[in-house]
């Protein structure tokens, strides 16, 4: 599998910030969402080679349970699966973090953590935006996905108008448990995170949602590989 890089630090979002865990970014994602934080993977060979028992090896160097696969976008790699069963197999926890534009059945992770993308991660170039539009949101693949595991969704918020998409989104996948639904701010800095979260922390007292920290860049500023 081609590795764009394995780190140890806190899971930064989601209903599991601030446990430790293994970071393994795999390359490659065809959304190229404007505001992303991680361009450096976008490509499929922004990376090295690894077998997967290496990345066990490399994984089992940190005295840690919890492993989250990330990306770029971990759905569209075809040994996804076999990763995650031997990641089970040395009793790991796995996450996988995916924009929730794929669908692979019956792997043995522990959470899907779904981050559905909205029309604010639109790119600025106009082919890229066209191209983004038309694969950004797939509501049968996010049902299949809500449906086949255990899910997190997490959605990324840039402005109030963004809540009424959100729920438009819930509504057409329908069957989502409301508490399972978190907002985070978007915020590529510290300062962008501190502005922006007393608005979401609004939005989530309105609607019931939770509120899910980005600690990665408030300890952090989004720092690679931290
Ligand atoms: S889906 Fe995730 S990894 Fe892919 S471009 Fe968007 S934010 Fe970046």
């Amino acid at each position: 599998m081609i590795i764009n890089e394995i780190f140890y630090s806190l899971q930064g979002e989601g209903f599991l910030a601030g446990v430790p865990s293994v970071f393994v970014r795999l390359a490659g994602c065809p959304l190229r969402c404007r505001w992303c934080d991680t361009k450096y993977a976008w490509d499929e060979k922004a990376g090295k080679n690894y077998s997967i028992d290496k990345i066990i090896q490399t994984v089992r160097q940190w005295p840690c349970k919890l492993v989250v696969i990330t990306g770029g976008e971990p759905m569209i790699n075809s040994d996804l699966p076999q990763l995650v069963r031997q990641l089970k197999t040395a009793d790991k926890h796995v996450t996988i973090e995916t924009a929730g534009i794929a669908y692979i059945p019956e792997m043995p992770c522990d959470l899907i953590s779904i981050s559905p993308k909205l029309s604010n991660s639109a790119p600025t170039d106009p082919e890229l935006a066209s191209i983004h539009e038309d694969s950004r949101l797939d509501i049968a693949v996010l049902g299949k996905l809500i449906d086949s595991y255990q899910f997190q969704l997490k959605f990324v918020v840039d402005s109030k108008s963004d809540l009424a998409e959100i729920q438009q989104t819930l509504e057409k996948t329908g069957n989502v448990d409301f508490e399972k639904v978190m907002l985070m701010p978007q915020a590529a800095t510290r300062d962008e995170l501190l502005l922006k979260s007393p608005m979401v922390a609004e939005m989530c007292k309105q609607t019931g949602f939770s509120f899910s920290q980005r600690l990665q860049v408030l300890l952090w500023n989004n720092q690679k590989g931290r």
